[in-house]
């Protein structure tokens, strides 16, 4: 038999989840990430693949020998890099149930659970960040799961390519009049997104902040949207980001929206870390004017306790992303598509097949609830802030951008030089991640060292702040000069 029986999957199983029981529950005291020589995995693997079946229950073994040494433990209650990406036991649940069932829902007739549980999960979701019913399937929107927030970037840029042409770039694709306005915040899927679909580096447009800020300046994008709609340039899409990469700052989507929509251009926010926070009343502001917009896109597998992949994407139009992307060999004509009752969501995105990722995201509902989400989203702004306040008050380091929810930038003052600074930041970083309890990445802000720290695992607790900071202020250089 080439599988194994259900009964003996039952058994080897009980062994898998305990094994990943056992991680979970060890992580802790393992470091975030190891030292590992490149090639050094792959040179544990023989060059052929074995001929004859092997024990599955000595795998783990061969896991536990390769792998765990190997790998970056972005679940462990340490990491602060980049944004975390929670992969909750939660949500593991639903992705056993998902795998079990092992549908490929590229039609709605190739399982019509996958496709409609998405479609009431994405409803829900979208009531409980406060988008607006036009976002909803009942509204005449909907949401849909991207595998990342730059496949949904992506998406928001082919049918925005399709709006503006007034549908023609299906048959003749791009002109190369074609304009993408981001700041220099935006984060590079756009800028992927720009070239994928064809449009050249000329047809990215960087806008101007606002001064003294890091955020999208609406007039200077009203000007600029003016001045190439006048040289008959197409202005096709307007990227407003919520929670940049680099310091978390957020573009004032009311007012993006306002100006772009003098111009048709297609309005698309990228929410891919800090949108799920608009659960939170408090913190709802964030996207006020998503209304306006034409795509919203947040991440449930960065901040929402949901296993990567889970980028979650809705449009204010329906019928935008198929207009777009839809192409119907005979292979894949059916009844159910070709009534127009239902949502295939092989046309609301690239690739034609699709997992049941939505089963993963409705664990993770069902066993929070929106009230425990909103307490995982705002136990880590507490953290944020607390680690900000300390920032504030201690002579060798000072805060290089406002805290952004969970996010805090900060560099190191010596008393000397800008570049002292920044080298005595790189410095710091190393002793910092060199001690294996935590790991933090940098950016650069105006061409100056920053170091980020996000707080995002649902593990991270007062005491791996209060272990942090310990660990940064012992390796702090103590201010010579200021
Ligand atoms: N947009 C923003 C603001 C991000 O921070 C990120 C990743 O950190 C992305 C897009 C890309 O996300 P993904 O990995 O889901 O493509």
């Amino acid at each position: 038999m080439p599988d194994l029986d259900p009964e003996q999957f039952r058994l080897l199983a009980h062994r898998y989840v305990d094994w990943v029981a056992d991680h979970r529950a060890g992580l802790e005291s393992r470091p975030v990430r190891d030292d590992v020589v490149p090639g050094s995995v792959r040179d544990r693997f023989p060059a052929e693949a074995a001929e004859e079946p092997q024990d599955l229950g000595a795998l783990l073994d061969r896991v536990d020998e390769i792998v765990v040494p190997a790998d970056t433990r972005w679940q462990h209650p340490g990491f602060h890099a980049f944004f975390p990406a929670n992969a909750s036991l939660t949500s593991l649940l639903g992705e056993i149930v998902a795998g079990g069932l092992g549908p490929q829902g590229m039609l709605w007739s190739t399982s019509p659970a996958c496709t409609e549980v998405e479609q009431a999960l994405t409803d829900q979701l979208a009531r409980g960040l406060g988008l607006g019913e036009a976002f909803t399937h009942i509204g005449g929107g909907g949401g849909v799961i991207q595998d990342s927030a730059s496949s949904a970037a992506l998406v928001a840029v082919l049918a925005a390519l399709h709006r503006t042409s007034g549908g023609r770039w299906r048959e003749t694709g791009v002109t190369g009049a074609e304009r993408v306005y981001v700041t220099a915040e935006t984060h590079s899927s756009l800028a992927k997104a720009v070239r994928v679909a064809g449009l050249g580096e000329r047809g990215l447009r960087t806008v101007p902040f606002a001064p003294g800020t890091r955020t999208m300046d609406p007039l200077a994008l009203a000007a600029m949207l003016a001045a190439d709609a006048e040289r008959g340039l197409v202005p096709t899409l307007v990227c407003a980001t919520v929670g940049t990469t680099g310091t978390g700052a957020v573009d004032p989507v009311r007012a993006v929206a306002a100006a772009a929509a003098r111009h048709g251009a297609w309005v698309h926010v990228d929410a891919a870390w800090a949108g799920v926070a608009a659960l939170c009343p408090e913190f709802r502001h964030l996207v006020d004017g998503v209304e306006l917009a034409d795509s919203f896109c947040t991440d449930a597998h960065k901040w929402l306790l949901t296993a990567f992949d889970a980028s979650l994407l809705w449009v204010r139009d329906a019928a935008a992303l198929p207009a777009a992307l839809s192409l119907t060999p005979a292979y894949l004509r059916d009844s159910a598509s070709d009534s127009g009752a239902v949502v295939d969501y092989r046309d609301w995105q690239v690739p034609l097949g699709r997992r049941f990722r939505a089963m993963k995201l409705w664990s993770v509902l069902h066993g929070q609830g929106l009230e425990g989400l909103r307490a995982h989203l705002r136990g880590h702004v507490i953290l944020a802030g607390e680690l900000a306040r300390r920032v504030r008050d201690h002579p060798g380091l000072e805060l290089a951008a406002e805290p952004s929810l969970s996010l805090v930038c900060l560099r190191v003052r010596t008393g000397g030089t800008d570049a002292d600074d920044d080298a005595a930041g790189r410095a710091l970083l190393a002793a910092v991640n060199a001690t294996g309890r935590t790991f933090l990445s940098h950016t650069e802000i105006d061409g100056r060292f920053v170091i980020r720290v996000a707080f995002g695992s649902p593990t991270t607790s007062d005491q791996h702040l209060e272990e942090l900071w310990t660990i940064l202020t012992n390796s702090v250089p103590i201010p010579t000069l200021r």
